[in-house]
C-alpha cells in the first residue's frame, strides 16, 4: 500500500473557517530551489506547531516572532498562505518553504479538508503548477477520496477497499459516481 495513504477515523473537519475558499493556492516561482526562503527551510528550525487542520504556527530559529500559515490540502490542491509581509508580496516565503521541506522530509503530516484523510508526504496527483483545475466541488467526501487515491493517485480499486475495509464493489460505485461528476463539468 502506498505510503501516501495514512489511516485515520474518517471525519469532517469543523474548525475550518469559511474565509478559506479564498486561500491561494501553493505555486513555487521561478528558480525557487536557490531562493533564499528555501535555503532557510532547510537550515533553520521549526519550533512551531499545529493550531488546527489547516493552520500552523511556524517560528524559524533565525525569525524574531512566529507566522501564522494555512496548509492544507483542499480539492486536488495545497492551500499555502502565509500572514508575513513576504508572502503578502511574492506568495512565497520561509515559512511556506520551511511545511513544504518538513512535508517532503516526512516530519509533519497535512490535512485533506474535504475527506480528513492526513497526507504524511506529498501525494502523487499534487500538482503545484496550479494549471489543473479539476472540479472536484461537487464530489462528495467519499467520492473524492476514492478519485484522488485510485484514479489520481493509481492505487487500484481492490487495494483501496481493502486498506479502508470496504467492499471492492462499493468503492467502484464511488468511483463511478466521481467520474460522471468531473467528467460532466469538464469541456
Ligand atoms: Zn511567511
Amino acid at each position: 500500500m502506498s505510503s501516501q495513504l495514512h489511516p485515520q477515523s474518517w471525519g469532517p473537519s469543523d474548525d475550518l473557517p469559511n474565509r478559506l475558499g479564498g486561500t491561494p493556492t501553493l505555486s513555487m516561482p521561478d528558480d525557487w530551489t536557490l531562493s533564499t526562503p528555501w535555503r532557510r527551510a532547510q537550515e533553520e528550525a521549526d519550533k512551531g506547531g499545529p493550531i488546527n487542520h489547516a493552520e500552523r504556527m511556524v517560528f524559524l530559529s533565525g525569525s524574531d516572532s512566529p507566522h501564522r500559515v494555512t496548509f492544507a490540502l483542499d480539492g486536488a490542491d495545497l492551500l499555502a498562505k502565509c500572514d508575513c509581509r513576504a508572502h503578502q508580496f511574492n506568495d512565497w516565503c520561509s515559512h511556506v518553504a520551511s511545511l513544504w521541506w518538513q512535508w517532503v522530509t516526512c516530519e509533519i503530516v497535512v490535512h485533506h479538508l474535504d475527506t480528513g484523510r492526513e497526507y504524511p508526504a506529498p501525494p502523487c496527483w499534487l500538482s503545484l503548477n496550479d494549471c489543473t483545475d479539476l472540479p472536484t466541488d461537487d464530489l462528495t467526501p467519499a467520492e473524492l477520496d476514492a478519485y484522488l487515491t485510485c484514479d489520481l493517485g493509481d492505487v487500484g480499486v481492490r487495494e483501496f477497499a481493502r486498506y479502508t475495509g470496504r467492499a471492492p464493489g462499493t468503492v467502484g460505485n464511488l468511483l463511478e459516481r466521481a467520474r460522471e461528476k468531473t467528467v460532466g463539468e469538464q469541456r
